[in-house]
Order: C-alpha cells, then structure tokens, then sequence
C-alpha cells in the first residue's frame, strides 16, 4: 500500500467547509470595508490594530520563501509549533480508534497533545544510542497508525537521528512521518525540508521560537506538500496569527545576518560551556548535541538542580525520564550566563 491522504485524513476533516470570513469572500480592489464588523476610527494605539489579519500570512510566507526556498504554498503557519501539532491530531486522528508512534525521551507536547485529542500513544523507546528502534517501530505499526513523531535534532538529548532511517519510515510508512527540526539551525545536519517534492508523507516543523529569538511572537513553521497544507488551512482557526505578531515576524526575518551571528557565538559557547563541565567531577557525561542546549549525566542532578536554584540559575532536570537518568539539560546562554554557571558549578 502506498501514502494516498485521502485515505488518511478524517471523514469529518475531508468534508469539512472552513469558516469563511468577510475577508475571504471579497477579492480584488477597494477603499472602503464595511463588510467585518470592524472599528473604522482606529485602534488606542499609535499602530492600527482595528483590521483583522491576513488570515494566510502571506506576506510573512513570501518573507520565509527567500530565506527557506519553499514556496508559500507549502508553508503553515501556527501559533507555536504546538497548534502545528495540534493540527495533525485534529487533521488526521480519530479519536479513540487512531493511534500515533512517538519515540521517547523526546519533546513533551506530542504526549500531551495526543492525551488532549484522545488518541493511543504506542512509546517506541530510542536506543541506547539514542536513535529509532527501527524494528519495533516497524513492529508498532497497523492500520490505525497515522503519525510518527521524530524530533532531530532531538529534545532532551540534543543528538541528531540518523537521516537514512528517517528516510526509510518516509519511503514505507503510509501515514504521517513528522520530522521536528526546532533545533535545526544549530545543526550540522540537512534539513528534510528539500525533501518535500520527494515524500508526499512529510512534515517537517520549524520554529521561530528557538534560534531567531521570537519565542514570545507564538510562530511555529510546517513544511508540507500542497495538499497538506491546504487541510491545516482549512482546519485551523481563520486568524490564528494575530497582527502584531505577523508585523513583527516581518521585520525580524529581515535581521538573518544577527540570527546567524547568534548561532555560531552559541555553538562555540556551547564548545567552551562542555570544556567547563568536564572538568567537575561530579560530571559523568556529556552527550554530543546539535542544538543549543547539552544533556548532561551527573552523580546527584536533583542536588545540583536545588544547588542552582538557591543561587538564581535554572536549568531543566530530566534526572526521571527514561534513558535520561541522572541527566539536566542545560540552555546554552551568553557568554556572561554560562561563565556565572561554571563558576557556580564550580562549587557545588
Ligand atoms: C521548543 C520546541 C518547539 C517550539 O515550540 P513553539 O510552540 O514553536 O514555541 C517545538 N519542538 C521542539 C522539539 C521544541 O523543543
């Protein structure tokens, strides 16, 4: 059997018609819009906000066009990549029938995302290694299996996983193969967003909450084919990014140049911040990380973890999480942060 959406996507999703707005409805030319409801006088701000957004963004698309080489099109745009996600539970799981492969220790909001849309989790624990366990993934799948969620590179462990078994699931599994590359721009690995004229099955997500700083702007990126998109278009609430964030979005995308300034002084911090963890000796080991955080082993973590806090440094502790023992995940900070960390550390 090969990948056909039709055959995936929901029945109510497949027959669903989208909420149409006044914007929709109306195209072409015209100086007067009394058709939404709006407050014609203006917003109590300096910027207007009394319009509604660009329910497709397209403007912030065409900017991501020039710097990613994908075409509007292909692109959706979420509030945070967590709607993205959302988006593929309500797109293509049924609810208590449907059921999605996730691979842990891996990022936490598929769990909950899958929780919320009552869809089975089948957990298909990486290897030691920290890579798929390609025979029991192949063993995990049936007939109800709709997605398969692979972060790379990965949180919490900061490693990339092996391009050639993602590119197997993509070639012979007939859902949804969701490949998270929220780190990507810290990594040395090629994004699979050239591979979406290859693979009708792909989603890739991005973020612009990670390396281009925009956390609290809520934009998350799927990549996919057309058809793809044009579903989570329809699904999706129609103005799901708001104004502000969309006019914001535009100016920063223009700033690539202290974006990419940012990710080198990053990994080289995270060079020097490894350097320094070495040498404490209740560190045991530091795993290889292609994002802009490092996992860490340690003899006591939850002591470490309470040492920092008392002293106004957070870090994150996965010491509970399968195949993370003992383990903290540490954010890459500026130059300033990560010395005040070692210096810290340093008397623990
Ligand atoms: C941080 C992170 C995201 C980003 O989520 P947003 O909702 O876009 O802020 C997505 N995936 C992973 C694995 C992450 O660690």
């Amino acid at each position: 059997m090969s990948f056909n959406l039709q055959n995936l996507l929901r029945e109510n999703i497949k027959n669903l018609t989208p909420y149409s707005s006044a914007r929709d409805e109306f195209q072409g030319e015209a100086s007067v819009f009394l058709d939404a409801n709006e407050n014609a006088y203006g917003s109590p701000l300096e910027d207007n906000f009394n319009r509604y957004p660009d329910p497709l963004q397209l403007a912030v698309k065409q900017k991501i066009t020039s710097i990613k080489g994908v075409p509007p099109r292909n692109i959706f745009l979420g509030n945070g990549s967590d709607e993205a996600i959302d988006i593929l539970f309500r797109s293509f799981c049924r609810p208590g029938i449907d059921n999605v492969i996730l691979v842990p220790p891996t990022y936490g909001m598929y769990q909950v995302s899958a929780n919320i849309n009552d869809i089975e989790v089948q957990n298909i624990p990486l290897t030691i290694k920290y890579q798929l366990n390609m025979e029991g993934i192949a063993e995990a799948i049936n007939p109800n299996t709709k997605l398969i969620f692979i972060c790379s590179p990965n949180n919490p462990t900061g490693n990339s996983i092996n391009r050639e078994d993602v590119e197997t699931l993509l070639a012979n599994f007939t859902g949804i193969v969701v490949v998270d590359e929220a780190y990507i721009n810290y990594s040395r690995q090629k994004s699979f967003i050239q591979e979406l004229t290859e693979y009708g099955n792909l989603v890739v997500l991005q973020t612009l909450s990670k390396a281009w700083g925009l956390a609290g702007l809520r934009i998350g990126m799927a990549f996919a084919s057309e058809e793809i998109i044009e579903v989570f278009n329809r699904v999706k609430p129609p103005y799901n990014i708001n104004e502000a964030s969309q006019k914001l979005a535009l100016q920063a995308l223009e700033n690539v140049e202290q974006v990419n300034g940012w990710i080198k002084e990053t990994l080289a911090e995270r060079d020097k911040l490894v350097l320094g963890l070495k040498n404490l000796n209740f560190v045991l080991d530091i795993f290889p990380s292609d994002a802009n955080f490092i996992l860490v082993k340690t003899v006591s973590p939850r002591e470490i973890y309470q040492f920092l806090v008392e002293r106004g440094i957070i870090v994150r502790d996965r010491s509970k999480v399968e195949l993370c023992e003992g383990c903290l995940r540490i954010t890459v900070g500026t130059p300033a942060e990560n010395n005040q960390l070692l210096t810290v550390l340093e008397g623990f």
